[in-house]
Parts: C-alpha cells; sequence; structure tokens
C-alpha cells in the first residue's frame, strides 16, 4: 500500500505529519511513502531527507493512505480518491466538520481525537502529545511576557522572590505547564475540578488547589458547571488569582465552550505586570478578557492567547505526532503488510469517524 504525507495549507501550520524516520520504519514493513514537495519545509525538514529515508516525492493525494495533521479543506478532500483513508486531526466534535463531505467522497476517515484513552492506545494519543508540547510552550510565552523572573534569585544586588503560577485546567497540557514553570523556579499551584488531579498536581512538586467543586464526566473528562457551581467557582477563584503573577488555563469541556474561571473583576484584582496565558482560545477562552489569537493588555495585566501553539514548535511535534501516527497505521497492517483495518479493534473502531456505527 501507498502512504501519502501532504503539505499543510492552514495558516501558521508547520508541522508534517510524518518525519522521515517514521517514513523509513514503515518502508521497512513494506509500505511505499509518496511526500508532498515542500511537505516537510515548516519543520526544517527538507525534501532531500525524505528521499534518503526512502520515500518519493510526488503526488501524495492519491495513496491508499493520505496522512495530515490539520483537518481537510474542501478543496483537499476534492483531491482524496474514493475508496482511500485519511488519518488527522478532523475535529470531529466541530460544528463545522468535513465528516459528512468525507463520507460523501468515500472516504474513510480517522480521526486522531477519537482514539480512545486507554492504556494500549497511549503511543498513538496524538492529542497528549500534542497537549504536552502546548503546555510547555504556554510556560514559555508566559515567562517571555512576565515583567518579573520566575525564579528565586538571591544576588548582590539583592533577593527577588520566585514567580507564583496558578495553572486552571490539568490535563495533560496543565500538567506540563506546571512541571515545567517548576523547572523554571516558580512556585506553582494547580486547580481542576476532577479531585483525582490533586495527587498528580502534588507529584509535580505543585501545591493543589481545593475548591471544593467535583465535576469529574465521563472517560477521565470533566462535565459542564451548573450555574451555582460556576458562580461559586469564579467568586472563589477571583480571590484566589489575585496572589499570583502567572495564571496559566487549559480548561475544555468536551464539545462544549470553554468554561469561563478568569472574569474580568479576577484580572482587574492582578499585580499590574502580571501574565495570563489563555490555552482554551479556540473555544472561545477561559478568561473573560481573552481575545483568541492576540495579545492584549486590560488592567495592566497581559493577557495572551496563542492559537496552535503545537505548530510553534514543529520539530519536536512532528516527530511526536509521526510516532502516534506510525501506531495507529501499524495497528490497521494484516499478517501480510496490506491495508486491512479490523474495525472489530475498539481503537480504530472509536477512530473511524466515517462508519455507519459511528454516525450514529
Ligand atoms: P482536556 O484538555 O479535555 O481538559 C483540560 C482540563 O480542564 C481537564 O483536566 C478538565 O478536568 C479541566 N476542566 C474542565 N472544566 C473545568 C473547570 N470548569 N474548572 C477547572 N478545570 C476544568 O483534558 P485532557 O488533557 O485531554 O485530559 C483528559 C483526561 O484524559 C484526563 O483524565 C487525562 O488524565 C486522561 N488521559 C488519559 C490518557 C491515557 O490513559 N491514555 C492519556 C491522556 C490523557
Amino acid at each position: 500500500p501507498t502512504v501519502g504525507v501532504v503539505r499543510e495549507t492552514n495558516d501558521g501550520e508547520r508541522r508534517v505529519a510524518l518525519v522521515p524516520k517514521v517514513v523509513t520504519t514503515l518502508i521497512g514493513k513494506g509500505l511505499e511513502v509518496i511526500v508532498e514537495p515542500g511537505a516537510g519545509l515548516g519543520a526544517l525538514i527538507p525534501d532531500e531527507l525524505y528521499k534518503e529515508a526512502g520515500a518519493t516525492i510526488g503526488d501524495p493525494w492519491s495513496a491508499d493512505l493520505v496522512v495530515k495533521v490539520a483537518p481537510p479543506s474542501d478543496a483537499e478532500i476534492a483531491k482524496l480518491k474514493s475508496g482511500s483513508t485519511l488519518i488527522g486531526f478532523l475535529a470531529p466534535r466541530n460544528a463545522d466538520n468535513k465528516i459528512a463531505a468525507l463520507k460523501a467522497a468515500g472516504v474513510q476517515a480517522l480521526a486522531v481525537e477519537a482514539i480512545p484513552r486507554i492504556s494500549r492506545a497511549q503511543v498513538m494519543d496524538a492529542l497528549s502529545s500534542q497537549a504536552n508540547v502546548a503546555g510547555y510552550k504556554a510556560v514559555v510565552v508566559a515567562a517571555s511576557e512576565s515583567t518579573r523572573y520566575f525564579p528565586m534569585l538571591t544576588t548582590a544586588a539583592g533577593t527577588v522572590k520566585p514567580a507564583t503560577v496558578l495553572v486552571l485546567g490539568v490535563g495533560v497540557a496543565g500538567l506540563q505547564a506546571l512541571a515545567t514553570a517548576k523547572r523554571l523556579g516558580g512556585r506553582t499551584t494547580g486547580y481542576d475540578v476532577r479531585p483525582e488531579v490533586a495527587d498528580q498536581v502534588r507529584s509535580v512538586g505543585a501545591q493543589w488547589l481545593d475548591l471544593g467543586i467535583d465535576a469529574a464526566g465521563e472517560g477521565g473528562y470533566a462535565r459542564e458547571l451548573t450555574d451555582d457551581e460556576r458562580a461559586q467557582q469564579q467568586q472563589a477563584l477571583e480571590n484566589a488569582i489575585k496572589g499570583f503573577d502567572v495564571v496559566i488555563t487549559t480548561a475544555l469541556v468536551p464539545g462544549r465552550p470553554a468554561p469561563r474561571l478568569v472574569t474580568a473583576a479576577a484580572v482587574e484584582g492582578m499585580k499590574p505586570g502580571s501574565v495570563v496565558v489563555d490555552l482554551a482560545g479556540e473555544t472561545g477562552g477561559n478568561c473573560e478578557l481573552t481575545e483568541p489569537g492576540q495579545t492584549v493588555v486590560k488592567h495592566g495585566v497581559t493577557i495572551c492567547s496563542p492559537l496552535n501553539l503545537p505548530a510553534t514548535m514543529p520539530e519536536h511535534a512532528s516527530e511526536l505526532y509521526s510516532k502516534n501516527l506510525q501506531a495507529v497505521i501499524e495497528l490497521m497492517l494484516d499478517d501480510n503488510g496490506a491495508l486491512a483495518p479490523d474495525f472489530g479493534d475498539e481503537i480504530l473502531a472509536a477512530a473511524c469517524v466515517t462508519r455507519e456505527e459511528a454516525s450514529a
């Protein structure tokens, strides 16, 4: 079977679905890999390196299996051949997803977002690999925007207190943000509505902020809060946030707008020069004053809402994403190396969003 690696066209998207090392591994499994000219350039991988890895440079759209990072545009869907398979981020929970169009085009589509978060699928978990990048980079952005040091410094010219960092929403991105802020010397605190997260927060050297709300939902995700809970949470956070130099927010509820955790009043209560980095901008933001994709200063507080942070670290983000895809592709091959996905397998069954059963 042939695997096509396409050049991403979304604004700012610098990742590539397969890096040369993984191309070589797949070729070793009997696959043929076709890479679109310039597919790796955003991640600083020239065509030459793909050729050395054993790939051909050419038209990837006619391949049996096409791999992508961002969801395809209508023009891209038109280039896919009927009967082919597409794997990538397909935003299946977005109202404007392209799943119906892919189905109509006769394409079998696997959304990496729909891969179940079970132990066997950890190696395929692209949400986690990319959220890790985002969590790390959020702290680097915060440090860069901050008017203050992160670490405590004792110098001849005086002593500097460590920055206090609060992370709201401690899933994969939040946990990485806590760990990264700690490494930079910050004094860290984590908060989430899933009480089970407390131990993970402590394990990365952070304090756990307990507001007494338990909103653990299905499958390890949070549920949306009731109006009363939300009011209680916003009030309690308003009091807590005052004391922090940096607030990083990553709170999401699957398929819902981002929960509003940081009110305008909470921002007003922060010391001028403090920083909020809001990773939930794509679904509206966790902070009331967030402008998705922008950096704004309100009440002297810098509020950053970077979109698609993983694309700003295309080298490692692509490398990790490639490993996720390699594992998915290997699961789709039969003993003879033919592309023969077994939809009796719970991982493939959940990931394939164009099957009748999946759309029910
Ligand atoms: P996510 O991106 O969906 O959400 C980020 C965090 O926001 C979550 O921790 C959520 O509880 C929190 N949140 C939502 N509403 C909130 C609110 N109102 N106030 C405060 N916090 C709020 O989460 P994720 O990073 O995708 O992780 C989701 C789950 O998947 C976690 O339980 C994680 O441990 C689990 N997971 C499991 C595996 C695996 O076993 N293979 C791999 C990765 C993640």
